[in-house]
């Protein structure tokens, strides 16, 4: 039994950005089992929980958090194969399971390799790259409501677009998901998967010096179907926005698109940032970006768009 639970956890611990102050109790479990296990103790107490899984796309409040937080993350992948389908729970790691599928000679989710967190983050936010998404592969979901209720849900059913799903707004949480794949040759997916891994390197930031969730705000919607959607770090670039700074957030140097939390960082200086950069890219290409990365919490100001507040 790996549920383990943190009294006064900080949620600094638990995030890629490295920020967030505590929450009373969170419950870290591992396997569906589990999952359910603590859903069927939490439903019936007063204190109201959120799921969490690697963190990876979270600005938490300095202020911490009222409620109980749920994390549901293994790093024991839990995968299985059968056919060309492959399942896996919501708690496995992203990359985890495209290492597992490409070793299993199956394509589709080569793209996804190194994108951090886990499978049931990458569904709820339809992760993806270079063009590819989780939701294009995805045959089904075993999802649980905060009330312990289960269902198996198709793609059709999520409401997938870019970088977005439904589940952003329902009270589901991902349980395990199946993906249906195509046979592929596994030296060229290996091949694939070392150019992905070695572009990423040289692109992102190193988590371990410089905290961040990833690209902040959504790339640019084409205006036709003619047009492919561009990049938002592209126009930041452009408008001077690699210079931006607030308290202690900075912008990466090498992506104008991304924030990195440097000394004496705050989350609140995040949010502030993110609003300078939202205001030049309004007054320099009259752009209205929207965000990728979710606040929760209290912060001071408002956020623009209250969805992104998931508690
Ligand atoms: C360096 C870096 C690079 C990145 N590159 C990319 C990229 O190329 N492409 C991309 O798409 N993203 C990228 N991201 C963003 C991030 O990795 C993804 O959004 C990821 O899918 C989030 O997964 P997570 O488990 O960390 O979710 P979290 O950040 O923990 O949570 C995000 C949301 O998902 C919900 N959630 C999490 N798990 C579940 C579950 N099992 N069931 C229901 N809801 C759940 C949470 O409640 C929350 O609303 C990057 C981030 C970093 C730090």
């Amino acid at each position: 039994m790996s549920i383990k639970i943190f009294v006064k956890a900080k949620l600094a611990d638990f995030t890629t950005f490295r920020l967030g102050g505590a929450c009373p109790k969170l419950i870290s479990c591992e396997t569906p089992e589990e999952l359910e296990k603590v859903i069927s103790q939490l439903k019936d107490e007063t204190l109201p929980f959120i799921l969490i899984g690697g963190g990876s796309n979270l600005v938490v409040s300095d202020q911490g958090l009222d409620c109980c937080v749920l994390r549901y993350v293994t790093d024991k992948p839990l995968l299985k194969r059968e056919g060309n389908d492959v399942t896996v729970s919501g708690s496995t790691s992203l990359d985890a399971l495209a290492l597992f599928t490409i070793e299993q000679g199956l394509e589709g989710l080569q793209y996804t390799s190194g994108i951090p967190g886990t499978v049931g983050g990458a569904i709820v936010g339809n992760a993806g790259a270079f063009g590819k998404q989780v939701g294009d592969f995805l045959k089904s979901v075993i999802l649980l409501s905060s009330k312990g209720e289960r269902a198996k849900v198709g793609p059709e059913n999520l409401g997938f677009s870019y970088r977005n799903s439904n589940l952003k707004e329902r009270d589901a949480i991902v349980v395990s998901a199946t993906f249906a794949l195509k046979p592929g040759n596994k030296e060229k997916l290996l091949g694939e998967r070392k150019d992905i891994l070695n572009v990423r390197k040289e692109k992102h930031p190193d988590l371990s010096k410089e905290p961040c969730a990833g690209s902040f705000f959504r790339n640019i919607e084409p205006t036709s179907k003619a047009e492919k959607r561009q990049a938002t770090g592209y126009f930041l670039e452009q408008a001077g926005g690699k210079d931006l700074k607030h308290g202690g957030a900075y912008i990466y140097s090498k992506h104008a698109n991304i924030i990195i939390k440097g000394k004496d960082c705050t989350s609140q200086d995040v949010l502030e940032l993110s609003k300078k950069m939202a205001a030049l890219a309004k007054e320099k290409f009259n752009l209205d970006l929207v965000r990728e990365v979710r606040f929760v919490g209290k912060f001071a100001g408002n956020v623009k768009n209250p969805k992104e507040l998931i508690w």
